[in-house]
C-alpha cells in the first residue's frame, strides 16, 4: 500500500472530517437514524431542476477538496517532483453551514448511510415524454467530501458509462466516509440513439455551465450542472476517443492546480497530459466553479472495452482509498505516472488511404515515421512524421482520409511545466478532444 503518497491528502480530509463533525454531530440527532441495509436502489423522485434553487459554492464551500486548500498536499511529499508546488500558506476556513448535514441533490434530500437512485428531467423527447437523467448516489455514514463521476456526455462513448456503472454497483454506504455522485447517461439522447451528439447535432460538452432559456443543449447542460455538479467536491468525467479514433488511458487536468494534480495522482493513471480544456466543457467550467475536475480519456467509442473499464474502475477505487473516502481496505499498486505538459495534433496533408506504423503508447522522436498515406489507385504518396518527441496518447484507426485529418495526438515530453496558478487561456475546439 502507498501510505507515504496518501499521508499528506488523508491528513487534509481528518482535517475536513474533524471540521465537519461538530455540525454532523448536530445534524445527527435532527436526522433520522441511518437505515441498516443502507441501499435503496428504488427511483425515489423525478427532479425538475429549473424550478429547484441550489447554493453556490461560494456560499457554501462543503469540504477541503472544495476550499483549494492542498497546496501543501504536494509539496508535503519531497519524493514527487511533479507536485512539488510551494505551498502558499494556509487559507482562512470558511464557517461550516448546514449544506455538509442536510444533503440535497436533485432537490432530493439524500441521508446518511443510503444508496439512491434519483431521476433528473433534463429534457424532453420529440413527443413531450420526459427524458430522464438517471443520478445515483451514495452517502456513507460519516462525513466526507463528495466525489462526483459523469460518463457519456458523448452518448456514443460507452467505456464511461460502464466504468461508472461498475463503481456505483460495487459500493455501499458502508464503504465510504462522504458521498459518491454517479450519472453514468449525462446525454440521454445521444445514448439513445448511439451518437456523439445531441438531437440538434450540438455538442452537450461545449455548452456548461448551461442557461434555462437558451439551446436544448444549454438548458440540458444547465440542468445537470445546478441539480449535481455544483453539490460535487471534485469531479471525475470519463470519455473516449471521437470518429474512429483511440486514445490511451490518460488523464487530463489543469495542472497548475494541485488539487487538480492531486485527483490525477489518485487516480493512478500511467499517462497525465495538462490542459486547461476547452471552453464549455464541463471539465472547464466545473473547474472554473473552483470543482477541481479531471477528464479520463480511455479507448474508442461506440465500443466496450475490458481493459480500459477495469482501469477506469480501479483508479476511482484507487482514488477514494487515496483521499480517505473508501474505508474499506483496496490493495492497488504504485505506478508511474508520466506527466505531459502539452500535446500537439499531427494531420495529414494529402488524401488516401491511411496506414499508421506506431501504436498506441509508443515513443517517439522528432521525424518519426508514424504513418503512410498511399493512394488509392497507386502507391505511397506520403509519410507522416512526428514534429515532437513524446508519445502517442491518441491516434485514428486505419481509414480514408483528406487533407488535414488529424491522425495523432502526442504529448510532448520537452514541453516546459507552466507555473501554478496561472490564468487559463481560452482555449477553442480542437478535433472533438472531449
Ligand atoms: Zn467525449
Amino acid at each position: 500500500m502507498p501510505g507515504d503518497a496518501r499521508r499528506p491528502l488523508a491528513l487534509l480530509v481528518a482535517l475536513a472530517l474533524a471540521w465537519s463533525l461538530l455540525l454532523w454531530d448536530r445534524g445527527a440527532r435532527a436526522e433520522a437514524p441511518a437505515t441498516e441495509s443502507g441501499a435503496d436502489e428504488s427511483i425515489d423522485h423525478v427532479v425538475d431542476v429549473a424550478r429547484v434553487a441550489t447554493p453556490t459554492r461560494d456560499e457554501a464551500p462543503e469540504s477541503a477538496l472544495a476550499e483549494g486548500e492542498p497546496t501543501a498536499i504536494g509539496a508535503a511529499d519531497p519524493s514527487d517532483d511533479v507536485a512539488g508546488v510551494e505551498a502558499e500558506g494556509p487559507t482562512p476556513r470558511p464557517q461550516p453551514t448546514d449544506a455538509l448535514a442536510h444533503l440535497d441533490i436533485g432537490g432530493h434530500r439524500i441521508e446518511p448511510g443510503t444508496k439512491q437512485r434519483i431521476v433528473l428531467h433534463a429534457s424532453e423527447s420529440f413527443v413531450g415524454a420526459s427524458v430522464e437523467t438517471p443520478v445515483v448516489i451514495i452517502r456513507g455514514r460519516n462525513p466526507g467530501p463528495t466525489l462526483c463521476l459523469t460518463a457519456g456526455i458523448h452518448g456514443d462513448e460507452l467505456n464511461g458509462t460502464e466504468t461508472v456503472r461498475r463503481v456505483l454497483a460495487r459500493i455501499t454506504p458502508d464503504d465510504l466516509d462522504g458521498t459518491l455522485v454517479g450519472m453514468p447517461i449525462v446525454n440521454v439522447h445521444g445514448f439513445r440513439s448511439r451518437t456523439r451528439y445531441l438531437p440538434d447535432r450540438r455538442d452537450l460538452n461545449r455548452h456548461f455551465p448551461g442557461s434555462p432559456y437558451g439551446s436544448s443543449a444549454s438548458r440540458i447542460a444547465y440542468a445537470i450542472f445546478e441539480g449535481v455538479i455544483r453539490h460535487c467536491d471534485a469531479l471525475i468525467d470519463f470519455h473516449s476517443g471521437s470518429f474512429h479514433r483511440s486514445n490511451l488511458p490518460q488523464v487530463r487536468g489543469d495542472f497548475t492546480s494541485t488539487d487538480i494534480l492531486e485527483l490525477a495522482r489518485g487516480l493512478g493513471v500511467n499517462v497525465a497530459v495538462h490542459h486547461p480544456g476547452i471552453t464549455g466543457t464541463l471539465r472547464r467550467e466545473a473547474t472554473t466553479h473552483r470543482i477541481p475536475t479531471v477528464l479520463y480519456e480511455g479507448g474508442e467509442s461506440l465500443r466496450l472495452q475490458g481493459p480500459e473499464i477495469q482501469r477506469g474502475e480501479n483508479g476511482v477505487l484507487r482514488l477514494l482509498r487515496y483521499i480517505g473516502m473508501l474505508n474499506v481496505p483496496y490493495e492497488f499498486e504504485e505506478r508511474d505516472q508520466e506527466f505531459f505538459f502539452d500535446s500537439t495534433w499531427v494531420r495529414v496533408n494529402h488524401g488516401g488511404i491511411f496506414v499508421p506504423s506506431v501504436k498506441l503508447g509508443d515513443r517517439v522522436e522528432v521525424d518519426t515515421v508514424l504513418a503512410t498515406v498511399f493512394d488509392p489507385l497507386g502507391g505511397e504518396r506520403a509519410v507522416v512524421r512526428a514534429p515532437v518527441a513524446g508519445r502517442v496518447i491518441g491516434m485514428a484507426m486505419p481509414q480514408v482520409v483528406i487533407p488535414g485529418f488529424a491522425a495523432f495526438h502526442l504529448g510532448d515530453r520537452n514541453a516546459p511545466r507552466p507555473p501554478p496558478g496561472e490564468t487559463l487561456p481560452e482555449v477553442a475546439d480542437l478535433e472533438h478532444t472531449e
